[in-house]
């Protein structure tokens, strides 16, 4: 019928043309007529989503603020995903279908309820079956990868796997299961379960063992329509990072700065944590003083090495904020441990330990009471800080360290750590003969910080909102204890989403622009960024977009998508 395919072809790009998107249309041909059923805007993988929306602009069909609209933030995620290493050796085993994007690998498990039950041990599981079925969907959700039998590039488990994202290939031809053995057999291969498997999903290949993975790279159409995004967005994006490491890939995700470098995390190393616990429970400042002097090499060079990734970025350093007890001895064993080595009786340790028992540590002895009442512990941090900075410059290196005191709700509290990580700076300065340029501010994660923003920003340069303790203490709900309340309160519909995932804008979100506002009329160059989890959310972005912040800090991972959510918020602010 070349006629009607003609005609066909014609209603196709005119309805594109007219609806400029890509259409999901019904038709059928009676009596040798053509009749258009229905047409809608097609649905589509993150990948589909990508290149649609670059090839119209190309075509001259929308324009790149459109565009950056098209792919759903949380969509990019599956582009981000990571490929097998094209240089690894491989041994291929099987192949099927490419029914959903991305690489992964993991232990094969052969139910469902196998990989709830193995990933919830932490492990990693690739799902194989004859084919799934909606019972399955738990198993689906949770491993890294799924394999079938049987089934086409419509099948449950490639609609599914698609939808979730998850790696999947499907119809692998002569793949023999047995959910009996807990085996299955291709190729004259046999693979037990428990064994590692490796799927490329994009190629339909299946691999024995663990293929190591490769960071998928934004270029192509990928690094060009990225390329929009940035020139669209006003919000910058910074990473949360607590290692070199981290911050490598931060970087290499486009972050522009480190938003929450978190130095607690530096000290639970085997090696740091036992400095740690022996300055937690010295009973006098010299033996605080000691094992403080024991982690300062540590701490400095974690410091040297994260202003080396940033490479002159700035590198915003929390001082240490969370209650001691995360850190101390808790089983017997442990405190004994302790005991020997610092050469007291257990007794002692256990007396301590007691001592320091808080019955709402969140809400106890943390933050910059800490820096109050241990002076000692801010002084070492400060000194590593700016020791670092003073060797990286030395090497010619640029460093720019914003440095934060955490849990700030008096003026009087900043003042006092501001005094001594000036202090500090000052003698590290002196003694090099090197100028370091740094900023002095605070988070503002307590109700009364907000209130008193003005007042704050007399001694802050930068505010950086911690919405993760702010939503604790503005809705009275402990982070730690919050899961059920929140699964109750959605179902209830009290909480249209889980407020410590996406920001409260009525209420926590009331504190964050009152407090920005006040922060930016006392000190119209204030700095004004979030590192909350808010930061990564794509609908809190669209909020601290209209209050006017200068970042958002996410986890590295969350970098690409933070970047699109904050050109998104942009092109929805002007519609
Ligand atoms: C916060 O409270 O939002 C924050 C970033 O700090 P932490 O999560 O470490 O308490
Ligand atoms: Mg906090």
């Amino acid at each position: 019928m070349p006629e009607l395919y003609k005609e066909l072809v014609a209603i196709k790009d005119k309805l594109e043309n007219h609806y400029k998107d890509m259409q999901d249309m019904e038709f059928t041909i009676q009596d040798g007529k053509l009749w258009m059923l229905q047409t809608r805007n097609g649905k589509r993988t993150g990948a589909a989503a990508l290149k649609i929306a670059v090839d119209m602009v190309r075509e001259g069909l929308i324009s790149k603020e459109t565009a950056v609209t098209r792919v759903d933030a949380g969509q990019l995620d599956q582009l981000l995903h990571p490929t097998l290493d094209p240089k690894a050796k491989k041994e291929k085993i099987a192949a099927g279908l490419p029914a959903s994007p991305g690489a992964a690998c993991g232990k094969v498990v052969f139910s469902a309820t196998d990989a709830e039950e193995w990933v919830k041990n932490g492990e990693k599981v690739v799902l194989v079956r004859i084919e799934t079925s909606p019972e399955d969907i738990g198993g689906m959700h949770v491993a890294e990868g799924i394999m079938t039998a049987r089934g086409g590039m419509t099948s449950h488990a490639a609609v599914v796997a698609r939808g979730m994202g998850t790696p999947c290939v499907s119809g692998v031809e002569g793949l023999v299961v047995s959910y009996e053995n807990k085996n299955f057999t291709v190729g004259g291969v046999t693979v037990n379960e428990g064994y590692y498997i490796s799927l490329d999903g994009s190629s339909g290949q299946v691999f024995l063992g663990e293929v190591p993975m490769v960071q998928n790279a934004m270029v192509g159409d990928f690094g060009e329509f990225m390329g929009w995004v940035d020139d669209i967005r006003k919000l910058q994006v910074w990473a949360n990072a607590d290692t070199p490491v981290d911050a490598k890939v931060a970087r290499d995700f486009g972050a522009q700065g480190i938003g929450l470098c978190r130095t607690e995390h530096m000290f639970f190393d085997p090696n740091r944590i036992l400095h740690m616990r022996a300055m937690i429970l010295a009973a006098t400042e010299e033996d605080r003083r000691n094992a403080l002097a024991k982690l300062l090499p540590y701490q400095r060079e974690d410091f040297i090495g994260i202003f080396k990734a940033m490479d002159g970025l700035p590198v915003t350093i929390r001082l240490l904020d969370p209650p001691l007890h995360e850190f101390l001895p808790h089983t017997e064993a442990e405190q004994a441990e302790i005991a020997k080595d610092l050469g007291v009786s257990l007794e002692a340790v256990k007396t301590r330990t007691a001592q320091l028992h808080e019955q709402n540590p969140m809400l106890g002895l943390r933050g910059c009471r800490l820096g109050i009442t241990y002076p000692e512990v801010y002084e070492m941090q400060a000194q590593a800080i700016f020791e670092a900075a003073v060797e990286v410059t030395k090497a010619g290196g640029k460093v720019l360290p914003d440095i934060m005191i955490p849990l700030v709700g008096f003026k009087k509290e900043l003042d006092m750590m501001k005094a001594a990580v000036e202090k500090m700076a000052k003698d590290v300065q002196d003694k090099a003969g090197i100028e370091i340029p740094y900023l002095i501010g605070t988070m503002i994660e307590l109700p009364r910080a907000a209130l008193m923003a003005e007042e704050i920003a007399k001694s802050a340069q930068f505010f950086s909102f911690g919405t993760n303790d702010l939503t604790q203490t503005t809705l009275g709900l402990s982070r730690d204890d919050a899961g059920p309340v929140i699964s109750l309160y959605k179902a209830k519909g009290i909480y249209l989403k889980d407020p410590f995932a996406s920001i409260d804008v009525d209420g926590v979100g009331q504190l964050v622009r009152m407090a920005a506002n006040s922060g930016k009329k006392e000190r119209p160059d204030i700095q004004l960024g979030v590192c909350g989890e808010h930061g990564g959310d794509p609908a809190s972005i669209e909020f601290f977009n209209s209050v006017g912040l200068n970042y958002v800090s996410c986890s590295p991972y969350r970098v690409p998508i933070a970047r699109l959510a904050a050109a998104q918020a942009v092109v929805k602010a002007s519609k």
